[in-house]
């Protein structure tokens, strides 16, 4: 490969026209204001990052790579470009040998041997009566001819020199099919032979549709093994290479959607039914290159694996490359590889397929079934918890530590509070486990990494923070590990688990003065949040009194917490009413509280988007006006009731 084309490979295009224009993501692709010509009213410079073409659609329609970008940005000439992009991609620059150019035109040579060979095993395929029963095996897996031709389906003959001979005729010698994995060579008696033999022939080609090898399916039954690879060699890369990537590069880049399945033919099945997203890796676990791969076309990766054991064990070998890929571009995050700024990320999901089923049988079957399972992959959190509590005796402790041991790093990985807070909860119910006692030392989390003010406003644009609930992320404490819920909303919970009957007239009132029902959101702490679930709940059932019903369906780890609450009010005696009124109002003073920060909140947000004339500032603008009028509301409703406070 030149220099030019491994810089392109490895140059992150985003960040490097980043750091002069601001880009935010219309699809796939980022727009901004051109730094070539005045004007700042309409983002019509565009850049598609995983080509690297940018183009301005304004007065000066310039357009062009990266390496353009920098000479008319920079000033530089091409050299000069050439030599900083090299050292910010770590690429070596020489200057091109005699030896080199020999070198490059040797593997061109070679390459051509394969697709010479693609063109003799598909004629074979087509034509050959010793063809018969792989065109019948293809033909059983619902393949259609015309698919077949699309996907290159050749057959090797059941011969030891056929595709020998053959290359023969254009001066390919032996030893070269050996080098190109073609042929093998018997290390004891020197002899050479065709590698592949009765085989079905699965032309493997990289994401630029170059050929590098092939797969290859047994058609006698008796023939071992059932699918016989290309060995890697300078061509092919295993560790690289994705099947089906140069067929689903361009579907993956337009709704951003990867799925990995195991096998060619289901690859092949799976396009064939239009789902044409769909790619495998070389028969191993996924490899953090093969992820950077996918990366640049997709942002989500669903792993749709056998529900056998064999299949857990790719997906957890998946999940392990991911987090421990030297690739210092990937953080880990369960949901998936987050770029370490954030700009771009990577969502791994996984779709355990149904027991006995390969993605063949379940897209021939009910394609519908097929969306589904995609659509409704699981994170990886979720799955680890499935997969390994599944059929395991949890009263064990031995069993417990085992597998908390197993999936607390990852949950410690995940960077976003409120879903760690969910998994760890999930955790602990499953396991049945105290949380404080599953995570003893949980300090609040970690800030997020400091992010450039660009990509703030870029993460920000694309998840508007436009509920209430999300105010509390900042200073989200770690469930249970400590409590930042207010005394208001400690006294709110209380109150409604001593009597739940309270809630419908709460709900209520905050309806007749334009306020949304109590939820969640009102509550920072987690076990507030699942106490105020427990509380709906009790209202919703009529077997038995809510109170009991609290009691007696609380999650053991949160009985503690009920005590403690239910105790702070054991000495006030209150008339109902009376409490009605207390919590009536204690509830409107949490809102108040919450809405002051989430408009702190808001009105940076409008700031940052105001600087630069984003058409967000006005969106900002109305939710601030709409948490003002809230605002505005519940004052006047404190001071017209008879509010007493106890
Ligand atoms: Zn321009």
């Amino acid at each position: 490969m030149s220099s030019v084309q491994e810089i392109k490979d490895r140059v992150d295009v985003l960040d490097i026209i980043g750091q002069t224009v601001q880009l935010r993501r219309s699809g796939a692709s980022y727009s901004g204001f051109c730094p070539f010509h005045d004007n700042k009213n309409t983002p019509a410079f565009v850049v598609w990052p995983d080509t690297g073409y940018w183009k301005c659609f304004g007065a000066c329609n310039e357009n062009g790579d990266i390496f353009s970008f920098l000479m008319k940005k920079e000033g530089w000439d091409f050299k000069e470009t050439l030599q900083y992009l090299a050292k910010i991609t770590g690429v070596v620059l020489e200057e091109r040998s005699p030896e080199q150019q020999k070198k490059t035109e040797e593997k061109d040579r070679l390459r051509d041997a394969l697709d010479k060979t693609v063109g003799y095993y598909q004629h074979l395929f087509n034509k050959s009566n010793l063809a018969a029963a792989a065109r019948e095996y293809v033909a059983n897996r619902g393949l259609s001819p015309e698919t077949a031709a699309h996907f290159e389906i050749g057959f090797s003959l059941k011969s030891w020199d056929a595709l020998i001979t053959y290359l023969a005729d254009f001066g390919y010698t032996p030893d070269d099919l050996v080098e190109v994995g073609l042929a093998t060579k018997n290390p004891e008696s020197g002899r050479i032979y065709d590698r592949f033999r009765n085989r079905l022939m699965i032309p493997i080609r990289d994401d630029r549709g170059r050929m590098v090898g092939f797969g290859a399916r047994s058609i006698d039954p008796q023939d071992e093994p059932k699918y016989l690879n290309s060995p890697q060699n300078a061509l092919f890369d295993k560790g690289r290479t994705l099947y089906g990537l140069d067929k689903a590069r361009k579907p993956i880049r337009v709704d951003g959607k990867a799925v990995l399945v195991e096998g060619y033919l289901d690859v092949i099945s799976a396009h064939q039914a239009g789902y044409e997203n769909v790619v495998c890796s070389m028969g191993t676990a996924l490899t953090d290159r093969q992820m950077s791969q996918i990366k640049r076309y997709a942002r989500q990766l669903v792993l749709a694996l056998d529900a056998d054991a064999a299949g857990h064990k790719a997906t957890l070998k998946g999940v392990e490359v991911a987090r421990e890929s030297g690739d210092r571009e990937m953080a880990f995050d369960p949901r998936g590889l987050v770029r370490t700024d954030g700009q771009l990320k990577l969502d791994i999901r996984v779709a355990p397929l149904p027991e006995g089923l390969d993605p063949d049988d379940l897209i021939q079957k009910d394609p519908k079934e097929w969306e589904t399972l995609i659509d409704e992959a699981q994170s990886v959190v979720d799955y680890m918890i499935d997969v390994l509590t599944k059929d395991r005796d949890l009263s064990d402790p031995k069993v417990k530590s085992e597998i908390s041991d197993a999936i607390m790093p990852l949950i410690n990985d995940v960077a976003h509070p409120i879903e760690q807070g969910t998994y760890r909860q999930r955790l602990a119910t499953v396991l049945r486990l105290d949380e404080r006692v599953l995570f003893p030392d949980v300090k609040p989390p970690a800030a997020a990494p400091k992010q450039s003010k660009g990509k703030d406003k870029w993460k920000s644009r694309k998840e508007p923070k436009l509920t209430p609930s999300t105010q509390l992320l900042p200073d989200r404490p770690a469930p249970a590990a400590n409590d930042h819920s207010t005394g208001a909303q400690r006294y709110c919970m209380a109150c409604l688990l001593v009597q739940p009957e309270l809630l419908p007239g709460i709900d209520r009132r905050l309806r007749e003065i334009g306020l949304a029902p109590l939820a969640t959101e009102d509550f920072a702490d987690t076990e507030l949040q699942l106490l105020l679930d427990a509380v709906s709940a009790s209202l919703r059932q009529d077997t038995a009194m809510p109170t009991d019903f609290i009691q007696d369906n609380l999650d053991d780890f949160l009985l503690d917490r009920y005590q403690r609450l239910v105790d702070t009010l054991a000495d006030i005696d209150l008339h109902s009413e009376m409490r009605q009124r207390n919590l009536g109002e204690t509830v409107l003073r949490v809102r108040q509280q919450n809405i002051n920060r989430w408009l702190n909140e808001l009105r940076f947000l409008q700031l940052d988007a105001q600087s630069d004339d984003d058409e967000m500032a006005g969106v900002y603008q109305t939710e601030i006006v709409a948490q003002i009028s809230a605002l505005a509301r519940i004052q006047r409703a404190l001071s017209k009731q008879p509010w007493k406070s106890q």
